[in-house]
C-alpha cells in the first residue's frame, strides 16, 4: 500500500491545500494528512480545532486519515511506514524553501521521497496566511476556505 503524508501548518486549511490533497489521494492509495504541531510558533488557530476542520472538510474523501504530530516529519513519515511526502507549489517564491526542506529531509532519510503537486489555477494564490488576514479585516473567505472553516470563523466571536 503506498501511503503519503500531507503535512503542513493548515492554519486555517484552505480550498488550495484539499485541491492538492485530491490530487494526492488519486495517486496514492492513502493519504495522512499530518498538522505539524511546532510547540514554539504561536499559531492562529490550535492545533485540535485545526484537526477537527480538517475532519469536517475531508468527508467526502474516503482514503483520508487526519492526524497532528510533533517532531521531525521524516520520523513521523516513519512511524506511518510512508516514503513519500507531499508538498504544494504556488509560485517560484515557494520553490526555493521547498527545494532546500526536500534535501534536508532527504539527507536525513534518503528512503522518503517529497512529491510536489500544483493546485488549478484559482486556488493557487490561496495560502493560510492571506485568509487570515482577509479574515480579521472583516473580509469575505466563503470562496476560499471549505465550509466548516468558513463556519467556524464566523462563530469566532472573540478573536483580536
Ligand atoms: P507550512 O507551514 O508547512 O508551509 P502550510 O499549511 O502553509 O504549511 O502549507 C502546507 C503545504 O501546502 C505547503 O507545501 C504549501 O506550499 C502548500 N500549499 C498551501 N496553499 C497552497 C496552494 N494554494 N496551492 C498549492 N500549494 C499550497
Amino acid at each position: 500500500m503506498k501511503i503519503a503524508i500531507y503535512p503542513g501548518s493548515f492554519d486555517p486549511i484552505t480550498k488550495g491545500h484539499l485541491d492538492i490533497l485530491q490530487t494526492a489521494t488519486e495517486i496514492f492509495d492513502k493519504v495522512i494528512i499530518a498538522v505539524a504541531h511546532n510547540g514554539a510558533k504561536h499559531g492562529f488557530l490550535p492545533v485540535e480545532e485545526r484537526v477537527k476542520l480538517i475532519k469536517e472538510s475531508v468527508k467526502h474523501l474516503n482514503n483520508v486519515e487526519v492526524d497532528a504530530f510533533e517532531g521531525l516529519t521524516i520520523n513521523y513519515a516513519k512511524e506511518k511506514g510512508a516514503k513519500v511526502l507531499i508538498r504544494g507549489l504556488r509560485a517560484v517564491s515557494d520553490f526555493e524553501y521547498e527545494l532546500q526542506l526536500s534535501q534536508a529531509n532527504s539527507a536525513l532519510a534518503s528512503e522518503i521521497k517529497t512529491v510536489f503537486l500544483t493546485t488549478k489555477p484559482k486556488y493557487n494564490f490561496i495560502s493560510s496566511s492571506t485568509i487570515k488576514e482577509i479574515f480579521l479585516n472583516k473580509g469575505d473567505i466563503s470562496k476560499f476556505v471549505p465550509e466548516a472553516v468558513d463556519e467556524y470563523l464566523k462563530n469566532l466571536t472573540n478573536y483580536s
